[in-house]
């Protein structure tokens, strides 16, 4: 008994039966469906092909449950998903089903990471096991090392494998994917593909996948062909391809590598860095004057001193604003905190174009102006001295300059990468 008992199927996953799907589309009715049945057990690797408009992307809306039958039953893990009321089919579509589209579906200014944390934030997860959940999403499907980058800065294959990791993190036992190589190339669609195998054969993870590519659909262990709303033929394949090993076979340089070249640049760019735009300075500018004016204000008011006393009270103020603001505009323009390059590139140009060259100005219009002994300000009579002192010590002077710019470039540097704005 016992061993008949361990001998006996278990149940499958999912069962259409006698599904039709209708649309009234004011007046003629679409058949979209009709009388489709089909059933579907865990581990299986399924493709769904078949012409445009032989209502493979309806039947997925329906086995994902975003749509019902008009006629018969959706059996999904056990429940009659088409009775339920619409709370609890989204319920039971967020515990058992992710979700992969041809278009990515990522929200654009925000990270990866952030990206795959969504789906455990919409059920409540906190941000410590959220966040540790999306990181191990990503490390599974190869992208540990891309979690801080926008959807912009990623090649379509990876945004894929970021959507992906969003559908795996909540642990579903059923991935359902509408063309998600649609828009790749070869050789990106079979990496994806190569991770979807994975997946199915490590985690035994359901996969439901619609294509028109032949390529995609030999993968699979069993190909529904769809034709006029109806299964035409249903055919296991008892050894699929192996994306992976078709993989290591290409070509390096197959024909789908220009397609895939602006793609590696722009990956390329990422890890460079994006240029700065001019806002981010002006802001920086904006915040060392604010720093300066906090400080002398402070100086005035507070402890009833010249404005110009305390004049290390000013630096120190300018540069933490500097920086503050250069963080927080960096993020903004970037959707995402800048870079160790990027970083050092803000320090750098700050400190050589806005430092050294308004500091220039202004320095050469205290020393040239030509202000009458009597009324030269006090600034003025110690640059005066100042570049008087450095004409007569050039080598030191130049070192010595050298060795400030270096110390700003390095304290900036290290003031922006102290700052983590969130937003
Ligand atoms: P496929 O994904 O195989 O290209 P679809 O499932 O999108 O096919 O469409 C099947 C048929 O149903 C097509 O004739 C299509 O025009 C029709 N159809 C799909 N969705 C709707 C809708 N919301 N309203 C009306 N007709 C629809
Ligand atoms: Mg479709």
């Amino acid at each position: 008994m016992v061993a008949a008992a361990s001998l006996e199927k278990a149940p499958p996953l999912l069962t259409l039966a006698h599904v039709a799907k209708e649309y009234d589309t004011g007046g003629s009715l679409v058949r979209a469906m009709r009388d489709v049945n089909l059933t579907i057990d865990e581990g299986e690797f399924v493709a769904i092909v078949g012409a445009s408009g032989s209502g493979k992307s309806t039947m997925m809306n329906i086995l994902g449950c975003l749509d019902r039958p008009t006629r018969g039953t959706y059996t999904l893990a056990g429940i009659d998903v088409g009775a339920r009321p619409g709370d609890s089919r989204a319920i039971v579509r967020n515990r058992v089903i992710g979700f992969i589209f041809q278009g990515f579906n990522l929200l654009p200014r925000t990270s990866a990471l952030e990206n795959v944390e969504l789906p455990l934030q919409y059920r409540g997860v906190g941000v410590r096991e959220r966040r540790r959940r999306a990181r191990a999403a990503l490390e599974a499907v190869g992208l540990g090392d891309r979690m801080d980058h926008t959807p912009n800065q990623l090649s379509g294959g990876q945004q894929q494998r970021v959507a992906i990791a969003r559908a795996l993190v909540s642990n579903p036992p059923l991935l359902l994917a509408d063309e998600p190589t649609g828009n790749l190339d070869t050789r990106t669609s079979l990496e994806v593909l190569a991770i979807l195998q994975r997946l199915n054969r490590e985690r035994r993870i359901t996969i439901v996948l619609v294509t028109h590519e032949q390529d995609i659909a030999a993968c699979a262990s069993r190909v529904v062909t769809m034709k006029d709303g109806r299964i035409v033929t249903d055919v296991v394949q008892s050894s699929p391809m192996d994306a992976a090993a078709a993989l290591a076979a290409l070509p390096s340089t197959e024909d789908g590598g220009p397609a895939a070249a602006p793609q590696e640049s722009a990956v390329r760019g990422a890890e460079l860095g994006r240029p700065i735009p001019a806002s981010v300075y002006a802001m920086m500018f904006a915040g060392e004057l604010l720093g300066h004016a906090v400080a002398a204000a402070y100086a005035a008011l507070v402890l009833r001193r010249s404005p110009m006393d305390f004049l290390w009270l000013r630096a120190l103020l300018g540069e933490l604003g500097l920086a503050w603001f250069g963080a927080v505009w960096a993020r903004r323009a970037f959707g995402r905190p800048a870079g160790h390059e990027e970083r050092v590139r803000m320090a750098l140009v700050y400190t050589l174009v806005v430092t050294c060259g308004l500091g220039g100005l202004l320095v050469g219009a205290l020393v040239g102006l030509p202000i009458p002994a009597a009324r030269r300000p006090a600034a003025a009579i110690a640059m005066r001295a100042l570049v008087e002192s450095a004409a007569a010590h050039p080598a030191a002077a130049v070192g010595v300059t050298a060795l400030g710019i270096a110390v700003a470039i390095l304290l900036r540097y290290l003031l922006l990468s102290l700052f983590r704005p969130r937003t």
